[in-house]
């Protein structure tokens, strides 16, 4: 009987570089004594197989189903080579190449067989903080350059002992190439810093921490991407007290739950909820709070959501098995800083705020907070939705649409939560979250990470995306510099690009962006926006109606100063009288002056057509917030307080060629209704169905009118779950087909995309 031989060549792309991929498919050919080759190229993984026919097609069908956790195959191309009679198998060495296409993934949390070994007395890395291995552990934050290997990561001056360089160097071991292994005869270590008198240095640094986390302390703790801020959930001093040394007055700290158990008696968790809170990257899952939470009041007053985390480096692991309990894990910094994550500048910025400091002498390469996502119930399936896209996810690649861009691009995002996108070919990395860029700290981060990047992933921009705001420090840098073509992108056509590029649409679409802030084509403050565009190009067909911004910025930060520009545009003629709602918040005389601005047209109160801005006016005439302590927090906190047994709206205009979304009528109801002793949460909840009913009719209309049935929902303001759930479902009614971002945040946060997938489309 004679074998048919078979020789294959197998050319695997996507993310299997790092991720344990080669001594898989080691493995793999050795289970089925095949001969050949696997080694790593510039393009991925290419492979040769050869053996009898049958069992080639058996490896063929089993590697990509049984690929190691984290690797994400995109094509397996096979190719038939002519049989060459090699023996055995090998992990041949890497072609190195000019442009490498994915070299650096993303950190990732501890595995099961690392938490095995780390809780397993008779392990040599028993309760070793810094145990990882290929399927886990920090990459991006470690990455120092290209190409990804010890010597260019933070790990560098830690040599590896010879058990550890022994895994390192099989390639049937779990370790193998796992660039940050380490033990605690070689790698780095934990110390605890600190405190009123000298001590001795405790044995144990972790269980120490644990101890005074228990006694009320509050501790900085370095992670993986930055220092947080630590202390007991349930101690309503510890918290109180961090809340006050943070200045931090009124937003939300985010908590770390010692088990799944635990964090489902901190918030609901549906299934589709657990599904990131246990997933490889583990960011903070934003879900509703449980009545019964057994949390300080401090932690998130007046939140109807609370932000709950697993533990996610070995360290975290170790610490909330010792102190057992929930612990407050709030990014360190103070007020609006960037999170802390160079050791020396930690020590000095969070002395007046942390008692002890859990440190360690991994340095951390790039600053990379957690990231943020919550659950959105869709009408077909609930979907994670982000609010902040950071450690865990970046720097992983989006495809752009259709070919790509034809040169490399760099985007440099909005203002407020920026990210920037640098891109070549058809991928475009996002970065991770910058911050507001609006001081120097933040805008260094920014210029660094765009070098950091460009040398990552071999982007030297040719071109640069930017805002059409002359004013924002990322539209500044891209001014700046020399010998690139620029492309200036409108802030709203941005978010409508940005979500239908990453679900591979080409539009036209309609687009209804709602946020804060964009600068609008004719230079007035566009917030309200109903486009019709595709990715290249788009034109506005309709807005909410525009009103003043009395006294700009200082207009952001009081929302009762929109409630009286919203007032005086709705009764029109004379000065609006106080709402009861305001009176002993609010100065009749700041009252009347505001007035004289709102309707005085001058350069001190432009105008706009911000939906952020409206949600922020009927919070302050409904009494649920005068002032703002963080962006947003009106707008939240109206639909925190929104009854949801209430069935009645109130009447708004909807018309007129371009559209004009006019809620004065909206206003004068609700000014009634204070007057009437309605509740705020029965006149938040009218709010709301009012405003998701405007925005159904607006966009059928447009989709009807233009031949479209695609409708794009985007902007920070749908943020709230309420409009965005009420808005889909209503459009979904009436036949159109919604998108909304998902792989990208809602907020600016997904601008530097957009930007890109509207320069590259423009390249063509
Ligand atoms: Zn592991
Ligand atoms: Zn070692
Ligand atoms: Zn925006």
């Amino acid at each position: 009987m004679t074998m048919v031989c078979r020789r294959a060549r197998v050319r695997v792309t996507g993310t299997v570089q790092g991720v344990g991929f080669r001594p898989y498919v080691y493995r793999l050919a050795g289970e089925l004594s095949l001969d050949g080759f696997v080694l790593n190229d510039v393009h991925g993984v290419l492979i040769e197989v050869e053996g009898s026919a049958p069992v080639v097609d058996r490896f063929l069908e089993r590697l990509p189903s049984e690929a190691p956790p984290l690797a994400v195959l995109e094509q397996v191309l096979v190719e038939e080579r002519a049989p060459s009679g090699t023996i055995g198998f090998a992990i041949r060495a890497s072609i190195a190449g000019a442009v490498p296409d994915a070299p650096v993934t993303p950190d990732t949390a501890t595995c099961d067989d690392c938490l095995r070994e780390l809780f397993d007395p008779s392990d040599r890395r028993f309760r070793y903080p810094f145990i990882n291995c290929t399927n886990c552990g920090p990459r991006f934050t470690v990455v120092r350059g290209v190409p990804y290997d010890r010597p260019l990561t933070t790990m560098a001056s830690f040599t590896m002992c010879a058990a550890c360089r022994a895994e390192y160097e099989d390639p049937t071991d779990r370790r193998f190439h796992a660039q940050p292994n380490a033990c605690p005869a070689c790698g780095p270590s934990v110390r605890l810093l600190g405190g009123l008198e000298p001590a001795p240095e405790p044995v144990d640094p972790i269980a120490a921490t644990a101890t005074a986390l228990a006694g009320g302390a509050i501790v900085a703790i370095k992670g993986i991407g930055g220092y947080h801020l630590a202390c007991r959930a349930g101690d309503e001093r510890a918290v109180a007290a961090l809340r006050a040394r943070k200045h931090r007055e009124d937003k939300p700290f985010a908590l770390m739950a010692p088990s799944l158990s635990v964090a489902a008696s901190l918030v609901s968790l549906g299934a589709p909820a657990r599904a990131p809170l246990t997933g490889p990257a583990r960011p903070i899952v934003l879900a509703p709070r449980r009545p019964d939470a057994p949390i300080a009041e401090s932690v998130a007053p007046g939140a109807p959501e609370l932000g709950v985390m697993l533990p996610y480096s070995p360290l975290h692991h170790l610490l909330l098995a010792d102190a057992g309990e929930t612990l407050v894990m709030t990014s360190a910094n103070v007020s609006d800083e960037p999170i802390a994550y160079d050791d020396r500048d930690a020590l000095e910025r969070l002395r007046g705020i942390a008692d002890l400091f859990l440190v360690h002498d991994r340095p951390i390469q790039t600053r990379t907070d957690d990231s943020v996502v919550r659950v959105v119930a869709a009408p077909a399936h609930p979907r994670t939705a982000f609010l902040r896209r950071s450690r865990g996810y970046v720097p992983a690649a989006l495809a752009l649409p259709g070919a790509g861009t034809r040169r490399p691009l760099l985007a440099c995002g909005a203002e407020l939560k920026n990210t920037f996108c640098l891109a070549r070919g058809p991928r475009a990395w996002i970065s991770h979250h910058i911050g507001d860029l609006e001081n120097y700290e933040t805008l260094r981060s920014f210029v660094e990470g765009i070098e950091h990047f460009g040398a990552l992933f071999a982007v030297e921009p040719e071109v640069i995306a930017h805002d059409l705001h002359p004013e924002y420090l990322s539209t500044k840098y891209a001014l700046e510099r020399d010998g690139v073509e620029l492309i200036g992108v409108q802030h709203h056509h941005a978010h409508l690009a940005a979500c239908l590029a990453e679900h591979g649409e080409a539009g036209p679409a309609v687009g209804a962006i709602f946020d804060g802030t964009g600068y609008g084509l004719d230079g007035t403050v566009w917030g309200g926006e109903l486009l019709l565009g595709d990715v290249r190009t788009f034109r506005r067909a309709g807005s909410l109606l525009p009103v003043a911004l009395p006294g700009g910025a200082s207009a952001i930060r009081q929302p009762w100063r929109m409630a009286c520009s919203w007032l005086s545009a709705a009764v029109g003629g004379g000065e609006p009288d106080l709402p009861a709602s305001l009176a002993g918040r609010v100065d009749p005389r700041a009252w009347a002056q505001v007035h004289r601005l709102a309707t005085g047209s001058t350069a001190a109160a432009p105008a706009t057509t911000s939906m952020g801005r409206l949600f922020d006016a009927v919070a302050a005439v409904a009494g649920i917030r005068a002032e703002v302590n963080y962006e947003g927090q009106a707008a939240i906190e109206l639909e925190a307080a929104a009854d949801p047994g209430e069935r009645g709206s109130y009447p708004i205009a909807v018309g007129g060629a371009p559209l004009v979304i006019d809620p004065r009528e909206t206003i004068r109801a609700v000014a009634a209704d204070i007057r009437a002793g309605r509740s705020a949460s029965v006149i938040a909840r009218r709010f709301h169905r009012t405003i998701a009913r405007a925005t159904v009719e607006a966009c059928t209309t447009l989709a009807a009118a233009h031949g479209t049935e695609v409708v794009v929902l985007s902007g920070g303001v749908f943020q709230s779950r309420l409009l965005l759930e009420s808005v889909w479902d209503g459009l979904r009614r009436a036949g159109l087909r919604v998108l909304v971002p998902e792989r990208l945040p809602v907020n600016d946060g997904g601008i530097a995309y957009g930007q890109a997938a509207v320069a590259a489309a423009r390249l063509i």
